[in-house]
């Protein structure tokens, strides 16, 4: 049995406030959203990240991405807005079903960005550099 919670939402057997819905991506508000208007956009099928989903329906999860920012940019009138994911439970992911979190933004709204740090120095940058990039060749 699956107990995944957006599964169940995709299978009809949860409610959610589904605001998108083609073949294979999903988009509904978030039950706790960060700011009213708050969106989660998911493929219908089952994939815990982004490193286990197809590029073929990773192409539609972003486009759709696109489409429903627009819709809640326009549609409440925002200045801006947010898109992210979390990926594993150390990078925050909670419901392990891949989804983009569309969060709208305002002057008010109390979000701080990533805090920032320095590299210790150049090599150390470097290093980081290369150990990314020999996978990327
Ligand atoms: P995560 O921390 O995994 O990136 O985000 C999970 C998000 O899913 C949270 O923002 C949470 O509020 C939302 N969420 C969890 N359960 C439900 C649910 O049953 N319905 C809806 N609409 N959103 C949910
Ligand atoms: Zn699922």
């Amino acid at each position: 049995m699956n107990d995944c919670i957006f599964c169940k939402i995709v299978e009809g057997n949860a409610p959610s406030n589904k605001i998108y819905e083609d073949d294979n991506i999903l988009a509904f508000l978030d039950v706790n959203p960060t700011v009213k208007g708050h969106a989660l956009v998911i493929p219908k099928k089952h994939f815990e990240t982004i490193l286990d989903i197809d590029d073929e329906t990773l192409k539609e999860l972003i486009i759709v991405t696109k489409r429903v920012s627009k819709a809640i940019y326009d549609g409440l009138g925002l200045e801006g807005f947010s898109i992210g994911t979390n990926q594993f439970e150390i990078g925050g992911q909670v419901v392990p079903h891949l989804h983009i979190h569309i969060v709208p933004r305002n002057k008010e709204d109390g979000i701080e960005n990533w805090p920032r740090k320095k590299y210790v120095s150049d090599d150390e940058k470097k290093e980081f550099q290369d150990k990314i990039t020999r996978l990327l060749k």
